[in-house]
């Protein structure tokens, strides 16, 4: 699952594409990618216009070209950008090919729950406009994580960082590497928190976000090695803090890494 970090990594590999013009549009107008979207309209606009920038948003991406063209990335679980030369012939899974004059813009997806959006128009398109505060903004503030914990206060605490509503870009491993690092169980309901787990929580999502989006690109071998990250993909991996054997079961519908030594159920403070 992309999470923060690697949408970002993606976003980037677009920026080759900055200030050139799309000569051609290729696409699989049959492909789930595009539910939704007016495949035509998409073909006709992009097709001489020039990439002009783009940002990233969670786990979302907006790319803007001139003729009022905005198209919307999302990766879902497979989904990605990259960026091959301008002849490339477009393979199977690669459902939207924007050629110009030296590259072409490639996204990808093989199991196709990744999305492609179009919008045209001045400003930029309503699903855009109406998003979460990101966890690096300065409205990402303190309160606004109490009161969105409150609000989902009898879900598990793992399943409440998934929430993209809350948490824009924080994905499987990112959650479990908070809970880990705040030394809360996740199956703790997101209500009962103490306040002191709840600000120290706040720290990490912020200090772990910025981390991830330093260090990951396709290599996630940078990360620092005192995280949980580097131990929770094998069974009988041990924690890095204590090392005691780790958990691994389902929490929040999602494949959950915890340390019974150091995230106990019971309230620690
Ligand atoms: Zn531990």
């Amino acid at each position: 699952m992309p999470e923060l970090a690697e949408v970002e990594y993606f976003r980037k590999q677009w920026g080759r594409g900055l200030q050139q013009t799309v000569i051609s549009v290729e696409l699989h107008p049959c492909s789930k990618v595009f539910r939704g979207t007016d495949v035509a309209a998409l073909r006709k606009t992009l097709r001489g216009a020039m990439l002009l920038g783009s940002e990233a948003h969670g786990k979302q991406m907006l790319f803007r070209f001139s003729n009022g063209g905005w198209l919307g990335v999302h990766l879902g679980m497979t989904g990605k950008l990259r960026v091959e030369p301008a002849d490339v012939v477009a393979l199977k899974h690669d459902h939207l090919v924007l050629q110009q004059g030296r590259h072409s813009l490639v996204f990808s997806d093989p199991r196709q729950f990744g999305r492609v959006l179009f919008h045209r128009g001045k400003t930029e398109p309503a699903w855009w406009r109406n998003r979460p505060a990101q966890i690096l903004s300065r409205q990402f503030t303190r309160a606004r994580v109490e009161q969105f914990l409150s609000r989902h206060g009898r879900a598990p605490i793992k399943a409440v960082l998934l929430l993209q509503s809350g948490f824009p870009g924080i994905g499987n491993w990112m959650a479990d590497e908070i809970l880990w690092q705040s030394k809360i169980h996740p199956a703790r309901l997101a209500g009962k928190l103490h306040p002191r787990e709840t600000g120290k929580l706040y720290l990490k999502i912020q200090s772990v976000s910025r981390a991830a989006l330093r260090t990951v690109g396709e290599n996630d071998g940078d990360l620092p090695k005192s995280w949980l990250f580097h131990h929770r993909w094998e069974d009988g991996g041990h924690c890095p803090a204590d090392g005691s054997v780790l958990r691994r079961g389902q929490c929040g519908g999602r494949t959950t890494c915890w340390c019974p030594g150091c995230q106990k159920r019971a309230v620690r403070v």
